[in-house]
């Protein structure tokens, strides 16, 4: 079967068709087959995000549910009673992790910044320097609300400074953006299988040092979701989750990080998406459409676009591509009216040009859309 549209959404996003009939096996959860390939999985999530030379200090967990799950699995592990986070907050998954701290009852100060500027780490330093409460400092990467990207090297580099344990919602850029928790300073970074990696929805997973993921035993605010616990279990028996796991989500992902590697790393992935969104926002503004996001902010995941005028019909444009076999997204922002285009997944340069050609008619007025 195929898709009636291609998802220009920061996911889930348009897979492969391979990926997708990766899902045609039922695989059974405690078998050898199923927990070699679990445990392939979780080393080659960590060679895509340290060097050789730090691989065996870093581990990786799978975690069941959405990004979601995972980012509220780490807040819920990591920080003891005695802890207080600092959340830097630039759009809607930041305030998301807020709103996780105050689920959780966990002591939290909020650093925030405007949603088309990314968060500042000297700023971020005084904070610090202020609250010696403060035990972990957490900030989002590509902040999918505008697609701006934050200093998240920076921002670690300073918690470093003062000692803090740091954490990084990676969600929309790992596997897409090359970095390196070990270089960046990263203890604990969050991502899940539908977005950069290209794999389908169903889990989240955690990088991590060993030696920090020790420090979170029994120290989680829930059953399910508790990181350490999650841990233990797959070290200990060899790739099993410790509840049913989502079989053949996990079987797509394997697929997804062999077309990662056939494709050339993530630094060649970093190049598709950047075309893709250098086409995207350079057609864009021939056709008058504005960015919300300056360019040196910009990430090459998702863009933010302007409504052209303030009666801007975006349901007619939305339905009108949609029509033409491209989903869109609509905005986030605040005060201000926006839609958004994403650009990563199984999506090329010639599909950015043809969704362009389609935004072109919708404008020449053939954008009546006939039942
Ligand atoms: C997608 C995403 C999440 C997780 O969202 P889910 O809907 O739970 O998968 C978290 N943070 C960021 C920055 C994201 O882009």
């Amino acid at each position: 079967m195929e898709n009636p549209y291609l998802l220009l959404t920061p996911g889930p996003l348009s897979t492969s068709h391979s990926v997708r009939s990766a899902m045609r096996l039922d695989l059974c959860t405690w078998d050898d087959d199923y927990l070699q390939l679990v445990q392939q999985i979780r080393t080659k999530l960590v060679r895509l995000a340290t060097a050789n030379e730090h691989m065996i200090q870093y581990t990786s967990v799978l975690m069941q549910g959405s990004g979601t799950f995972g980012v509220e699995s780490v807040i819920g592990s990591v920080i003891p009673d005695s802890g207080k986070l600092l959340i830097a907050t630039n759009g809607a998954y930041g305030n998301r992790i807020i709103e996780i701290a105050k689920a959780l009852h966990i002591p939290h100060v909020i650093y925030q910044s405007n949603e088309n500027e990314p968060v500042n780490a000297g700023e971020m330093d005084r904070v610090l320097m202020n609250d010696p409460d403060i035990s972990h400092v957490m900030v989002v990467h590509c902040e999918t609300t505008t697609g701006i990207l934050n200093p998240v090297k920076d921002v670690c580099e300073v918690a470093k400074r003062y000692g803090k344990t740091t954490i990084v919602d990676a969600m929309s850029s790992f596997g897409g953006i090359e970095m390196d928790v070990h270089n960046w300073k990263i203890d604990y970074l969050i991502s899940s299988a539908n977005k950069c990696i290209q794999g389908v929805p169903g889990f989240s997973f955690i990088i991590a040092s060993k030696q920090n993921l020790e420090r979170c035993k029994g120290q989680a605010r829930s059953l399910s979701l508790d990181l350490y616990d999650q841990w233990e279990v797959m070290e200990k028996q060899h790739g099993k989750w410790r509840y049913t796991s989502p079989t053949h989500t996990v079987r797509a992902f394997d697929q997804a990080l062999s077309e990662l590697a056939e494709e050339g790393g993530i630094s060649a992935r970093f190049k598709r998406y950047a075309e893709n969104q250098r086409t995207l926002v350079e057609g864009m503004e021939k056709l008058g459409f504005i960015p919300y996001i300056q360019r040196e902010h910009q990430s090459p995941i998702i863009t933010s676009f302007l409504y052209p005028e303030s009666h801007f019909d975006f349901v007619s444009f939305y339905e009108f591509l949609k029509h033409k076999g491209f989903v869109i997204y609509p905005g986030k922002v605040s005060d201000q009216l926006t839609f958004r285009i994403g650009n990563i997944g199984a999506v090329h340069v010639s599909d950015m040009e043809r969704l362009l050609d389609a935004i072109q008619t919708y404008q020449e007025g053939k954008g009546v859309v006939t039942a």
